[in-house]
């Protein structure tokens, strides 16, 4: 499998908690490389259309309350199959599911307070780090 990028996003329950240092060591544990990364806060604008896909579903607005409810870090992660990877470090969605030593069984809260964010597939990784990146602020 060759090198791939994936974006991440550190949600704001835990950046409140002051975890970002404590995610990135897991991320970085896992294999991946942090080759772009800026603290910043969503307008509801930006987590709207961020999060369009989930548009028609029932915790869309509470999603999107969340979302902007503190400041969240943008990353570019790199690795051998880093999609798959990093979904892997984060686990499942819901953190009662999430395996032992991820992420999210280790840091979340809820189901819509689960720490992080990673992409889905490589196309989407593209996307979604286009939405936050030019080309200048990613440094492999
Ligand atoms: P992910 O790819 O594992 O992040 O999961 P999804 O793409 O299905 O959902 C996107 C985000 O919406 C999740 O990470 C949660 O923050 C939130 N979310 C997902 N399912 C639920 C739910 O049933 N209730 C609430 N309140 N939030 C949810």
């Amino acid at each position: 499998m060759a090198v791939q990028c994936t974006f991440s996003i550190i949600k704001p329950d835990a950046t409140r908690r002051n975890l970002t240092g404590a995610v990135n060591a897991m991320l970085e544990a896992a294999g991946l490389r942090i080759i772009a990364q800026k603290r910043l806060r969503l307008t509801e604008e930006r987590a709207k259309a961020f999060y369009a896909v989930h548009k028609d579903r029932p915790f869309y607005d509470d999603l999107v309350k969340f979302m902007t409810s503190g400041p969240v870090v943008v990353q570019v992660l790199e690795g051998e199959n880093a999609v798959d990877k990093n979904r892997q470090v984060m686990g499942a969605t819901n953190p009662a599911e999430a395996a032992e030593g991820t992420i999210r069984k280790t840091h979340a809260i809820s189901i819509e307070a689960n720490s992080v964010h990673g992409s889905d597939s490589p196309e989407n990784a593209k996307i979604e780090i286009e939405f936050f990146f030019t080309p200048e602020e990613i440094v492999g």
